[in-house]
């Protein structure tokens, strides 16, 4: 159902703003006792930034054109980082840098003016990948690959390179608490490691605290890593977590649940909840995300703030227990 302003308790959802598909949408709102929610773009702001990297600057640069193909957050943090990344290998910096300290400034103030340079340069290449990216395809919840001046590129989660037949090895301790991580490989070879992470929204604590106040249960879902989703779930007081979801997945979970005989509603933003909004009891879009998720949704929030969720919910219970 395609959202519409329609009017909830005399206008007040509109006001709130809170789009909702039609009246029958508020009546499954009366039985939920489970709100699932998706990690990235829902409860974190899904502004991503790079916070290390195994990489040589040129493989850097490699990743960083094969990224420039794709809309993921994940993409964002890698493109915004090259500029500094390869500059550093270009200015004649330690070819086998590894940056591992905070988020990655790419503010143009911080570098000096060759390095400045240099790397405008290298963010116009990024841009602007030219005829040598080639056969690029977007592998759903997994990662990219494309043909880069002739070579196979693959990057992603380590297991979709694995189930390509490429040994990925490092140590589990080198990997920064809760980061996402984008795994490397060029012509089958295995060449490192970069990660990304995001941070909650501000007010996805508040809004958890108050889902559980609602006598609500509360579920993680996301096709990111455990570790990533536990630190994510710790901090905002989630106690079940499904992680490493595949796109297709997240239609199983909300149906799995359902069969345990729970009343789910489903939060999220991207094109891969898409399936599990429109199989939800209640499908809630963030309105900042995709068209696919809020076309599949009962409900968007328009601020896509958190705190809408628990609004939405005790909203829709007053204004159906005015109604009945
Ligand atoms: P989510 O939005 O819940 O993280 P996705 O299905 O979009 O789930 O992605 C699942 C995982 O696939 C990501 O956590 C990441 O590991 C990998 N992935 C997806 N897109 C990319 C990309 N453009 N670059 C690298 N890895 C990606
Ligand atoms: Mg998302």
């Amino acid at each position: 159902a395609t959202p519409t302003a329609l009017a909830v308790s005399s206008g007040r959802g509109s006001q709130l703003g809170i789009l909702v598909s039609g009246p029958e949408a508020l009546e499954s709102t009366r039985s939920i006792d489970t709100v699932v929610l998706d990690k990235t773009g829902t409860l974190t702001t899904g502004v991503m930034s790079l916070t290390g990297t195994e990489l040589s600057p040129a493989d850097f640069d490699v990743l960083a054109r094969l990224e420039s193909r794709s809309e993921h957050p994940i993409a964002r943090a890698i493109v915004d980082a090259a500029p500094e990344i390869v500059g550093m290998g270009s200015a004649g910096a330690a070819s086998t840098g590894t940056v591992s300290t905070g988020s990655v400034s790419t503010e143009p103030s911080s570098m000096g003016s060759a390095e400045e340079s240099a790397s405008s340069a290298s963010a116009r290449s990024v841009e602007a990948p030219g005829p040598s990216v080639t056969d690029f395809e977007n592998i759903a919840g997994g990662g990219l690959r494309a043909t880069i001046d002739g070579a196979e590129v693959l990057a992603g989660r380590p297991d979709l390179l694995r189930e390509r037949g490429i040994t990925v090895d490092y140590p589990t301790d080198s990997i920064p608490r809760g980061a996402t991580i984008v795994a490397l490989a060029i012509d089958g070879q295995f060449r490192g490691l970069s990660f990304v992470s995001d941070e909650a929204k501000p007010t996805a604590k508040a809004a958890i605290d108050e889902l559980h106040s609602l006598g609500l249960s509360t579920v993680l879902l996301t096709g990111d890593n455990a570790q990533a989703a536990e630190v994510v779930a710790e901090a905002l007081g989630i106690t079940e977590v499904r992680a490493d979801v595949r796109p297709e997945g997240k239609v199983s979970v909300v149906s799995e649940l359902q069969g345990q005989g729970r009343a789910v509603a489903m939060v999220g933003d991207g094109v891969n909840d898409a399936a599990a909004l429109a199989g939800a009891d209640l499908g809630i879009a963030m309105g900042s995300g995709t068209d696919a998720a809020m076309a599949a949704s009962d409900v968007t929030m328009v601020n896509s703030d958190p705190q809408q969720i628990p609004q939405a919910i005790r909203l829709s219970r007053r204004t159906l227990g005015l109604i009945k």
